[in-house]
């Protein structure tokens, strides 16, 4: 193999570019705006919730008491988070052998915040021709405003989500009290502000590099996957080879696949790849490819899923099946676990209420 030469100047890094995703519209970009706001609202709503005359989620560390809806949890009853994040874990497991990584693409507090910030983005800087511009166009009195905007919309909106992280910790009506009056404590002031600030930086800048080098998750997700997962894929057999045609024609009588490479799904890609290329492991399945293609194969006449949810047998034109050893033991194990806790809380209500009787 030949070496790689390098003279003094060059670095060992190389600079990340820049992404900027295009906007696309379509049924799974519908489906992640409504995960958003579902997931998004249970998080800043939460805290302001009332159960009787406290508030209905509060973690009151200093008190060692957790209570969450109707019930109270002490530090004796940790066993109980332990159980609940290795239910959470089976669960990722389960779901990633069935549907690869829907969690990435839907679900993912990364994937959601980004998500929220690449709106505010859009908003202050416009879609991405005009943020490609901007970024490119010397300092001026417009391109100030702009980012300006941008940065005080991102700002105050990581505040709000440090605010509501601590309101889990603290009381969020005394905490919005301290806030008004201006004396938060030393320790709520510096949580606030370290979680704003790791919002700030993950949802407004580090974006996809989080998911690209410093998500484990998506290291260790090709150790569930097998040939009936669902993944995203481009159907090479089908758009190859990929050439520019005039709308409405047949592509086969052109010689050519059903890929009129004008690269939209590579636009549309928050982390910047290009599906054609195969599965990778940058891909977080958010299926902005898949609405930008079908868009694309309206409009030129041919029929949708050239980039489609699939599994590897599909494409080999072999059955998927659901059921199979993996997702079985997954299944059964997860199952008895969250029976097991369900039982298990019920039996400590029911021993608390019986000695307070
Ligand atoms: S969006 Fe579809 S047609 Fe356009 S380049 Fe991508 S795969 Fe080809
Ligand atoms: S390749 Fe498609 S599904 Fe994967 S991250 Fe990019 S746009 Fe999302």
């Amino acid at each position: 193999m030949a070496a790689v030469e390098r003279t003094a100047g060059d670095s060992l890094y190389l600079a990340e570019a820049k992404v900027y995703p295009r906007e696309v519209q379509g049924r799974f970009a519908r489906l992640r705006t409504l995960s958003v706001w579902v997931l998004l609202g249970i998080f800043y709503l939460l805290p302001w919730l009332q159960w009787d005359d406290r508030q209905a989620v509060l973690f009151d560390l200093p008190a060692r008491k957790f209570f969450i809806l109707g019930l109270v949890f002490w530090p004796q009853d940790f066993i109980f988070l332990t159980w609940l994040l290795i239910i959470a874990a089976l669960a990722l497991f389960f779901f990633t052998a069935i549907g690869g990584r829907l969690w990435c693409g839907y679900a993912c507090p990364q994937t959601v915040w980004t998500e929220t910030f690449l709106w505010m983005e859009r908003l202050a800087e416009g879609d991405r021709a005009a943020r490609v511009k901007l970024d490119k166009a010397p300092w001026s009195a417009r391109k100030l405003g702009r980012k300006s905007l941008k940065q005080f919309l991102w700002v105050t909106f990581a505040l709000w989500t440090g605010f509501t992280f601590v309101g889990f910790f603290t009381p969020i009506h005394t905490l919005a009290g301290e806030v008004l009056s201006f004396s938060l404590g030393p320790w709520e002031t510096f949580w606030i502000l370290f979680y704003g600030f790791a919002t700030y930086g993950n949802a407004g800048y580090l974006r996809e590099q989080v998911c690209k080098y410093m998500c484990p998750y998506a290291r260790f997700q090709s150790a569930m996957f097998d040939r009936d997962t669902l993944v995203i894929t481009y159907d090479e057999k089908r758009g190859e080879p990929r050439g520019a045609r005039r709308r409405g024609t047949d592509p086969r009588a052109q010689g050519k696949g059903d890929c009129i490479d004008c690269t939209l799904c590579v636009q549309v890609c928050p982390t910047g790849i290009d599906i054609r290329k195969g599965l990778q492991i940058e891909c977080i399945a958010c299926a902005a490819c898949i609405d930008v293609c079908d868009d694309v194969m309206d409009k030129m006449g041919s029929p949708r899923g050239l980039i489609r949810y699939t599994t590897q047998h599909a494409l080999e034109h072999k059955p998927t099946k659901v059921l199979r050893p993996r997702t079985l033991i997954y299944g059964l194990i997860l199952a008895a676990l969250t029976a097991g806790f369900v039982v298990a809380v019920a039996l400590r209500c029911w021993k608390r209420a019986a000695v307070h009787r």
